[in-house]
């Protein structure tokens, strides 16, 4: 290996283990030290430091150092577009000076008394496009730093960049960047359902050991048992999974098994529990406690043998978890007046609280299209969602304040921010209940022309809701909400009670049963399908396709349900060519002629695809002549079109409905819609939105269906604008470049009709 060769594998090695470091360090205090002492010695420089950048105060503050004085932290200040440290944040890049000219360095030389140094690189830190401090090394005498030494600090910047970001969204670098000295804290995230809600927060923390929360238990010795008997359970698992399996594990499979066995007899991992326990945290805490500090020992050996066994150990904690949450407090239990928390929050768990219970949620992964915001706005929840490195643990049994219009949180709110917060919720209830007066009156234009507005719907809850409100019918139920509620597919005579619910509640208005749409984020925990990519694998129609019996009984008991109503219509998701669609027709021709040989009286009912795959745009003509009607779904269509996916908060920003390419794609179908003479509705959220929902009908949509919640204000904004003035609205959309003109486009346009409270 040539010196040059050895000197990079060096550096790699430096680099791998100071990631991992940091990656383990408990606080950042740590991973500073971590990172500034540890670079230092690779470059060979004399003084390491770090500034954090304060936005609020416009300032780069010194915040970590190796090769100086500690008393600076704190007390060295760079201003914003000023000397050396104002260059680096300012460019985004780096800089690299052999010698550092006197009056560039003037703010640091006078604040730190520390001399002149020649030698400087300095490298921005930068999370989110957001510049978050500034890693530099000094030398006394003149030095340019080479390009390796520039490389290795700019990969190290960015892995500082999120452990910032996440220290500032935990509150942890309170002492040097935060104003004044108030506990309140406030995070950003997206809206995901509109309103404010005010409550007690109430973590969710799945079988992620990350996120259980710490509490304080109320009986510790009662803790201590529920902890033991887990325990004892997983054991018990073990050895049953060990017989079950004695044929067929293979010796490194069973030694597996063993070292599992080994850990839960021996005294570090259970006993450590135990003495959290009594140090005043409950079981799931001091469980996570305990397996984060082995994980972390295991993380940082050196064999890479030993630094594996960190995974089974986490794999362990995770086990037990699962079992302590058996007898753990359940979503039912779920106390009235809490504020739901999770890394994900799925429809189903928001399905299981009682309703009434919840005045908000917060999930960390998601956007406004994922199932829970969706859910969230059919049960009129406000949600705030995609907050990347919330600590959600810390926010259990918390005061909290969801501001879902805006896609904020406040943590611990002053009680001046709280009455604040509180007028505004009696502003909108009052603003609320003045809608209440357009119950019973058409979703009719100025102009006379009515709009079909139906309603989404699939959990039982939101089904009252959309009975109650005035709508067309139901014009999406999505079935696969039902489905996630068992334990196993349901029956096909289950499922007959289920659609006849929803048939029965709104006849002899129609309701859009839509087939089966699991997979991607919405799994069914029976159906385990190991995707790497699950939004671009097998979900919706192709799921069903791939289990006609599936399928098959599916559309018998929708048949059958629907026996005497009559008000059924088959909606398929996720179509993509005339390949998906046949198959499913003739799986639909097997199941009418199966069930007409059987007797029963049923009649075939319309069916429509839903339009959300953009294959399915370029094919339009061809797919709508075989079908009665077609439905777009515009939360898939547009996280297709943007590649951008529906759930990862790291994107969902991107995800814009009123992106104008897919303005283009919608006009695009409601011409090709046109062409084959059928009707187009859209039924994704785009169209809960007062503005939106004006602007899809300006396109020439025949029909809305919206949350049961939105009805009103939709209706309202219908009731306002003649539909002559709607196309027009459309026209000048279509020709703006950018989403936000657009925002801005709709929201003049209810400004101008004094709609701006919608
Ligand atoms: C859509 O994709 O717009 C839609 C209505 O279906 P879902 O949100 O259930 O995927
Ligand atoms: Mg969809």
């Amino acid at each position: 290996m040539s010196p040059d060769n050895t000197r990079s594998s060096n550096r790699l090695e430096a680099l791998t283990r100071i990631v991992r470091e940091v990656d383990s360090a408990p606080d950042l205090d740590t991973a500073l030290s971590v990172i500034v002492r540890r670079t230092r010695e690779v470059i060979a420089a004399v003084v390491c430091t770090v500034y954090f950048t304060d936005h609020g105060q416009r300032h780069h503050v010194f915040a970590a150092t190796d090769g100086l004085s500690a008393d600076l932290v704190g007390q060295v200040k760079a201003g914003f577009g000023r000397g050396l440290i104002g260059q680096v944040a300012d460019s985004s890049r780096s800089v690299n000076l052999a010698e550092v000219p006197e009056e560039l360095d003037q703010e640091f030389l006078t604040q730190s008394g520390a001399g002149r140094y020649h030698g400087f690189l300095g490298v921005p830190v930068v999370h989110k496009r957001l510049v978050q401090g500034v890693l530099l090394v000094r030398q006394r005498k003149a030095r340019r730093f080479d390009d390796a030494d520039e490389a290795f600090l700019t990969t190290l910047a960015a892995q500082l960049g999120s452990a910032i970001a996440f220290a500032r969204a935990n509150g942890e670098m309170c002492t040097l960047c935060r104003t004044g000295t108030s506990q309140q804290r406030r995070f950003e995230g997206l809206s995901g359902a509109p309103g404010i809600g005010i409550g007690k927060g109430i973590v969710l923390f799945a079988a992620d050991l990350q996120t259980v929360p710490d509490r304080v238990p109320e009986d510790p010795a009662m803790e201590e048992r529920r902890f033991r008997q887990a325990v004892a359970s997983v054991r018990a698992e073990i050895a049953r999974l060990t017989d079950d399996l004695e044929e067929t594990l293979s010796s490194a499979d069973r030694a597996l098994f063993d070292a599992y066995v080994l850990m839960l007899d021996s005294p570090e991992i259970v006993e450590t529990v135990v003495q959290h326990i009594h140090l005043g945290n409950w079981a799931p805490g001091a469980l996570r406690q305990t397996i984060e500090a082995h994980v972390q020992r295991f993380e940082l050996m050196d064999d890479l043998y030993l630094r594996e066994r960190a995974t089974d150990i986490r794999e362990l904690g995770t086990r037990i978890l699962l079992r302590l949450q058996g007898t753990s407090a359940r979503l039912e239990d779920c106390p009235p007046g809490s504020i739901l928390i999770g890394r994900r929050i799925s429809a189903i768990d928001l399905g299981l609280v009682p309703p009434g219970r919840l005045r908000g949620i917060i999930s960390v992964e998601g956007s406004a299209l994922s199932h829970a915001a969706i859910v969230a706005r059919a049960l009129s929840l406000p949600a705030v969602v995609g907050i990347e490195n919330l600590p959600i643990s810390v926010l259990d049994g918390q005061e909290l304040v969801v501001d879902g219009n805006n896609g904020h949180i406040y943590l611990r709110p002053d009680p001046a921010l709280q009455q604040a917060f509180a007028s505004l919720i009696e502003e909108e209830r009052e603003f609320s209940a003045s809608l209440a007066s357009l119950r019973n009156l058409p979703a009719q234009t100025p102009d006379c022309v009515e709009v079909p507005l139906y309603t989404n719907t699939g959990l039982a809850a939101d089904l009252a809701l959309a009975a109650a409100c005035d709508s067309a019918g139901i014009g999406l139920y999505r079935s696969e909400l039902p489905f996630m509620l068992y334990d196993r597919f349901p029956s096909e005579q289950e499922q007959i009670t289920l659609y006849r619910q929803a048939l029965e509640a709104v006849a002899p208005r129609p309701v859009n049963l839509r087939t089966l749409d699991a997979g991607g984020d919405k799994p069914l925990s029976y159906l385990h399908i190991a995707e790497p990519n699950p939004a671009l694998g097998s979900r919706g129609i192709r799921l069903t396709l791939d289990h006609p019996d599936i399928f098959l009984t599916q559309l018998r008991a929708a048949l059958r349900a629907d026996i005497g109503l009559g008000n059924l219509r088959l909606l398929l998701p996720m179509i993509s060519d005339m390949d998906d669609l046949e198959q499913a027709l003739i799986i639909l021709n097997r199941a009418e002629q199966q069930l007409v040989e059987e007797g029963f009286a049923i009649i075939r009912p319309k069916v429509g695809i839903m339009i959300e795959v953009p294959a399915a745009i370029y094919q339009l003509e061809q797919l709508a002549r075989h079908v009665d009607f077609l439905s777009v779904g515009t939360n898939d269509l547009a996280q297709y079109l943007l590649a951008t996916d529906r759930n990862n908060p790291r994107v969902s920003r991107r995800l814009d409905h009123c992106h104008p390419a897919l303005l283009h794609a919608l006009q695009q179908i409601v011409h090709a819609a046109g062409g084959a003479e059928k009707p187009v509705t859209v039924c994704g959220e785009m169209a809960n939105d007062p503005g939106c929902a004006l602007l899809l009908l300006g396109m020439g949509f025949d029909g809305l269906s919206i949350s049961a919640s939105a009805i009103p204000r939709v209706k309202w904004a219908i009731r306002s604008i003649p539909a002559a003035r709607m196309q027009g609205l459309a026209e000048q959309a279509l020709q703006l470049d950018l989403p936000e003109h657009v925002h801005h486009l709709l929201e003049q346009t209810l400004q101008d009709v004094r709609l701006e409270r919608l």
